[in-house]
């Protein structure tokens, strides 16, 4: 192991350099990778040297999304305490699933799910669990949703049309969702949104008297706390009491912007996010943890028991239900994905946690105060959002982003709302400054004119 740690040290020392020297690379053709790179494999092992090249090789030309060029996404830099622990994470390589194996790293995931369910404003019988990705805490939200609806359908199949409700503007692993958990694509309503890209509550009512008086059957509602492309916040509070009216299951999914339950100044955005059944949110976005770190808090944790545990008497043995949490998880070997947000959180304290969320908001700012006040952009965006969308001149955004990959300048995406599309700059990279900002501008402005 001690030669392959040295050789780790030194590949990451390499990446280091080079992400300062030179923070994008020009993407390789995906028609030429295999000859580019030696990423074969053959029936005899390589020598020391070439396992070596290789490795070293692959790493170097791999996308370098810790930049301060990188922009693409909902997640970006690389916080070093929470790489800490995520390496530690890998080396102990426990599963989550019981305490006999999991061990003290138990207590690291309920700390977390336990202090986060209190900054949400949830009752101490709240429970929670981590997820690979906001993806999947969706899917178990509409998982416990469905069953609490139909308490037969987890043992008879479902009966009836059974309808949901979320924004045009939410993450698109809801309709997957909702087909393979059975209900079905088309039983997912788009409730419209508003010229902020926030949902319209009198369109969600008007759509449940619809559904209701053709006979459907409502059970859940989902509130988006970042809206992918807009950043934009649901009304939680005015969503939670239509949710209560008509019984129907309300999930906040937060996986892009729900950690502003750490910031005092930011947590008005999902006021009345605390009266929902359920809440997720990302670490690996705002709070730049190593990707996934997804979590999902369940106001009643019987509902968690009720979807999620399954006996087995060939894994809990011991210690009972209270920690051995593969009781209420998706899956069954589960990594450890809690101690790298714990070690970020341990070494700064949630007020650390929230300077992080608030830096995001004042870059944000930064950079729509920037394009407001320069004529040849057109803006997109409101504030309080963390994607600042724009088009420069009369540039195509799709055009501008994909030259500015192709030339290896900037990791930028484009995004749509309405008839739109747009430049998406997303100022989700705590560790970034104002120069970084005025950087991204000062390239995207450069590159245009010799476009
Ligand atoms: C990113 C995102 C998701 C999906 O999270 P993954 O971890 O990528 O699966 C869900 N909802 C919203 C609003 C998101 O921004």
């Amino acid at each position: 192991m001690k030669n392959d740690l040295d050789l780790f040290r030194s590949i990451a020392d390499s990446l280091f350099q080079a992400e300062e020297k030179e923070p994008v690379l020009k993407p390789i053709d995906p028609k030429k990778l295999f000859s580019e790179l030696d990423l074969s494999l053959s029936e005899s092992g390589s020598n020391e040297e070439d396992f070596e090249k290789a490795l070293s090789e692959l790493v170097l030309n791999t996308p370098r999304t810790a930049s301060r060029k990188f922009f693409n996404q909902l997640f970006g830099g690389r916080n070093s305490k929470a790489t800490l622990g995520e390496l530690l994470a890998v080396l102990l390589n426990n599963s989550m699933y019981t305490y006999k194996v999991a061990g003290p790293m138990v207590g690291v995931e309920k700390e977390i799910l336990h202090r986060s369910a209190e900054l949400l404003g949830y009752p101490a019988q709240a429970d929670g669990t981590f997820a690979p990705g906001g993806s999947m805490t969706n899917f178990m939200a509409m998982l416990m949703a469905r069953d609490k609806a139909q308490e037969k359908a987890r043992t008879e199949g479902l009966s009836g049309k059974l309808c949901m409700y979320t924004s045009k503007e939410s993450h698109y692993s809801i309709p997957k969702n909702a087909a393979f958990m059975g209900i079905g694509r088309n039983q997912v309503r788009y409730v419209a949104s508003d010229e902020k890209g926030a949902m319209d509550v009198n369109a969600l009512t008007e759509t449940i008297k619809e559904d209701k008086a053709a006979g459907h059957h409502p059970f859940m509602v989902i509130g988006t706390a970042g809206t992918t492309v807009m950043g934009a916040f649901d009304p939680m509070g005015e969503i939670a009491a239509i949710a209560e009216e008509n019984d129907l299951w309300f999930h906040v999914d937060g996986a892009y912007c729900g950690s502003v339950i750490f910031s005092e100044k930011y947590k008005h955005l999902i006021a009345g996010a605390e009266l929902a059944d359920s809440f997720s949110y990302n670490a690996h976005k705002m709070l730049g943890t190593p990707l996934s770190c997804s979590l999902i808090l369940v106001r009643e944790k019987k509902y968690l028991y009720d979807s999620f545990a399954n006996d087995a008497d060939y894994l809990y043995q011991t210690d009972g239900d209270d920690y051995n949490l593969g009781k209420t998880s998706l899956q069954c070997g589960r990594r450890n994905d809690a101690l790298k947000f714990w070690t970020l959180w341990k070494s700064v304290g949630s007020k650390g946690l929230g300077e992080m969320v608030d830096r995001q908001f004042e870059l944000a700012q930064y950079a729509l105060d920037y394009v407001e006040k320069h004529p040849d952009y057109t803006v997109y965006s409101y504030p309080n959002s963390l994607g600042i969308c724009f088009n420069y001149k009369d540039i195509a955004a799709d055009a501008l982003c994909n030259s500015l990959y192709d030339q290896g300048e900037l990791m930028i995406g484009f995004g749509k709302f309405n008839d739109d599309e747009f430049v998406r700059l997303v100022t989700v990279n705590a560790g970034n400054t104002e120069e970084d900002i005025d950087a991204f501008f000062s390239v995207l402005e450069n590159f245009a004119a010799k476009m």
